[in-house]
């Protein structure tokens, strides 16, 4: 298979007046060709970190890419100067955000929104773009196209904005697109009707996707492959079926057990995962999870994790899974 995106040991800090924090710490992993990828993980796990790193999105100050590479097609970004990256987003890599509001401009028709890039990217004629448009917002479910295009973001339902956010993104065809929570601030119908188009357009446009987000519910209707962040790294990595019925980290286990379960019968209570992530302006030594993990040995506060490889991609740190780790001696958790 084709690797699409390559990102190795990627470090990104924040520089704040109390110190550097690191938010991403030595994350690795790729994305082959035409795939759609899960990166989940809580709030400050550095998962919208990462995919603002891809973009060259991180805001400089606070934040700098302190490390690693980021191959896309072969060249890393992490180089790239600011022109080249002009060419690559919106172009070859879409992004679409979690609130459709912010990134849309309230004072430029739809059509107008779809056009730019077509005009900017692939140097159609204004008639062209508007037809392109046109075509992009009926190929992501908008009924009455022809009319819709010239209205502008406010005369649109939640759902409907997002789906124009994924018309604008895919509409120069990228070979990546990145959405970021896309569909958390929509109810529970609308979202599915999202992830539904998404998938049929993947499968349409051969694009490869990296959906980030807190839900792994989500990710299960989308992602071939699934990688579990937490505290800045790369805790588990492997296909949706390994991850959802084989996993191996006791975050993941954290994270399925808080999943709504819409087919319970009963309705069954979610079990949160307690406490909260570690501070990452003074990282701590061993594994990040140690503070909130019910399996914490010794080793764990004093070592981090190696990475074990189970096979078909999957892998997980965690000093339970390594095979020469130290006879477990339990701890008792501190107070988190
Ligand atoms: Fe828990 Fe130790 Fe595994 Fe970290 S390395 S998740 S503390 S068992
Ligand atoms: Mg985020």
């Amino acid at each position: 298979q084709e690797k699409l995106l390559e990102v190795k040991d990627l470090r990104v800090s924040f520089f704040t007046y109390a110190g550097e924090v690191q938010a991403v710490r030595g994350v690795s992993f790729h994305v082959n060709k035409g795939e759609a990828v899960g990166i989940v993980g809580e709030s400050g796990c550095g998962k919208s970190v990462t995919s603002q790193s891809i973009m060259r999105l991180i805001p400089w100050p606070p934040g700098k890419i302190v490390g690693g590479q980021i191959l896309f097609q072969g060249k890393d970004l992490v180089n790239a100067t600011e022109q080249e990256m002009e060419k690559i987003r919106g172009n070859e890599i879409g992004m679409i955000f979690q609130d459709p509001m912010t990134s849309l401009n309230p004072t430029m028709t739809i059509g107008r929104q779809i056009a730019e890039g077509l005009i900017k990217h692939q140097g159609l004629s204004k008639e062209q773009a508007r037809a392109k448009a046109i075509e992009m917002l009926g190929k992501v479910g908008i009924p009455s196209p022809e009319k819709r295009v010239d209205q502008y973001p406010h005369e649109f339902s939640g759902g409907m904005r997002q789906r124009v956010m994924i018309a604008i993104a895919l509409a120069c065809n990228p070979k990546l697109l990145i959405a970021d929570e896309p569909t958390t601030a929509l109810d529970v119908t609308i979202q599915a009707q999202i992830i539904d188009l998404m998938r049929d357009l993947q499968k349409d446009m051969d694009t490869s996707i990296i959906l980030i987000t807190h839900d792994l519910g989500v990710v299960a209707d989308l992602c071939e492959r699934v990688i579990v962040m937490y505290a800045g790294k790369v805790v588990e990595v492997g296909t949706a079926r390994d991850i959802f019925h084989k996993p191996q980290h006791p975050y993941t286990w954290g994270l399925l057990r808080s999943v709504p379960r819409l087919d319970a019968r009963k309705k069954e209570p979610l079990s949160p995962i307690y406490g909260t992530p570690p501070d990452l302006l003074n990282p701590p030594k061993g594994c990040g999870f140690a503070a909130r993990c019910e399996y914490c040995m010794k080793v764990c506060l004093e070592q981090e994790p190696p990475v074990t490889d189970l096979g078909n991609g999957h892998q997980v740190a965690c000093w339970l899974q390594h095979p020469q780790a130290p006879k477990p001696e339990r701890l008792q958790v501190k107070e988190v």
